[in-house]
């Protein structure tokens, strides 16, 4: 069989073997609508009340503060649209959030942007970093909600959102976060950090696809995107999926003891390849934040090379990366994220991801060094971009 390597953990995980095992149960006898009160639907209703303490028990909040929803996307939508909806009245119509936020941040702030709200974006240094005395001068009377992701997942630079909730609370908004690839590799506890919301996903740390949480702070106002039966407190209507919610619980679980040690082993992954690839390929650059990043990303600028045919050569050699740009409309466009941290134009197509997993062996990055060198020298043997030898 031809060999894999996968290095794109921040698009998604594999299924951990105890999350499956955990799931096992529910793929077959408990097949119970956990709204209905024989003791079918008990032991379902008893599955989600155990997998809502797992969730809640790793990020340090209370079990009521813990909502499922269908995955981070759905958890973005409904922190900013559900939080400017409820105060729209009371507060005002102003939202604050960056330029480098998930796509499903992003869109839902210029759904509210063409309904009549103001959104301020803040701006953010060359690693990407936002500076919360930005958001001190941002923040206005009408400011309902402030939304800064914990960490990046294209750059993997890690936010002061402590900082930046504790500058919201003082003004009277709220304070929400996308940890959605923070979760699992570092500290996310939400009273330590202060925030009033905060999303995560389970497919990011190894439980099924289709499930996420929306932590929502005792006390916030929020309306509801999804309208129907009384599931999740009223706030979140529709049968709930137990096979991912109690994926998405054991996964938790397994975290709150092992996160350190994912973390280590990541880092000392992460900085193999970093060493081998700054060592061995010239003209590249090494973008995000050098110290406040996530222990599993890095995501270079290679000169001369286009990120695609960059991506799409690795993949031949079974190598499974992300590239920074989408090419919608035959010519590739920079995400927003690589646009908003200025790159020297001859890197902005040029950009890969690596993000590894815990699961990731010293030999894989070696194998995965030896064939990026190999490709780029080739890749650049042919490219228009490079400048011919004066
Ligand atoms: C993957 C991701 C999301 C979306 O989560 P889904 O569960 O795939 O909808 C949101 N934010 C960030 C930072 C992500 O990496």
């Amino acid at each position: 069989m031809k060999r894999q390597v996968y290095l794109d953990n921040n698009s998604t995980t594999p299924i951990d073997p105890r999350v499956r095992e955990a799931i096992e149960p529910y793929l077959t006898t408990v097949f119970g609508n956990p709204s209905n009160i024989h003791c079918f639907g008990r032991d379902a209703a008893e599955g989600i009340a155990q997998a809502r303490e797992q969730v809640a028990e790793l990020i340090g909040a209370k079990p009521e503060e813990i909502f499922f929803t269908s995955g981070g996307t759905e958890a973005n939508n409904w922190a900013v649209k559900g939080v400017a909806i409820a105060l729209m009245l009371e507060k005002g119509k102003q939202i604050i959030t960056t330029p480098i936020e998930h796509a499903s941040v992003l869109a839902s702030a210029q759904y509210l942007e063409r309904n009549g709200w103001q959104v301020t974006y803040l701006p953010v240094d060359s690693y990407g970093l936002v500076d919360p005395e930005d958001v001190r001068r941002a923040l206005t009377k009408e400011t309902a909600l402030v939304s800064v992701m914990m960490a990046n997942n294209e750059i993997g630079t890690v936010e002061p959102i402590k900082e930046i909730a504790s500058i919201c609370r003082a003004a009277g908004a709220y304070c929400h976060t996308d940890a959605v690839c923070a979760v699992g590799k570092m500290k996310v506890d939400v009273a330590e950090l202060g925030v009033d919301l905060l999303t995560f996903s389970g497919h990011k740390i190894h439980a099924p696809k289709g499930v996420g949480v929306l932590y929502v702070r005792q006390g916030i106002s929020i309306h509801p995107l999804i309208h129907g039966g009384h599931h999740e407190k009223g706030m979140r209507a529709g049968t709930e999926n137990i096979i991912g919610i109690v994926g998405m619980g054991k996964a938790c679980a397994i975290l709150k003891d092992e996160w350190p040690e994912h973390a280590r082993r990541m880092l000392a992954l992460r900085q193999r390849l970093e060493q081998g690839i700054l060592s061995r390929i010239p003209d590249v650059r090494l973008n995000g934040h050098p110290e406040k990043r996530l222990p599993n990303t890095c995501h270079f600028g290679i000169a001369y090379v286009e990120g695609e045919a960059l991506l799409m050569n690795l993949d031949l050699e079974g190598i499974a990366v992300a590239s920074g740009s989408a090419c919608s409309s035959g010519e590739p466009e920079p995400s927003p994220t690589v646009k908003a941290i200025n790159l020297p134009p001859i890197m902005r197509n040029s950009v890969v991801r690596f993000s590894v997993g815990v699961d990731n062996t010293e030999e894989e990055i070696d194998y995965t060094i030896d064939v990026l060198e190999r490709v780029v020298r080739r890749l650049r043997e042919i490219s228009p971009l490079k400048p011919s030898p004066a």
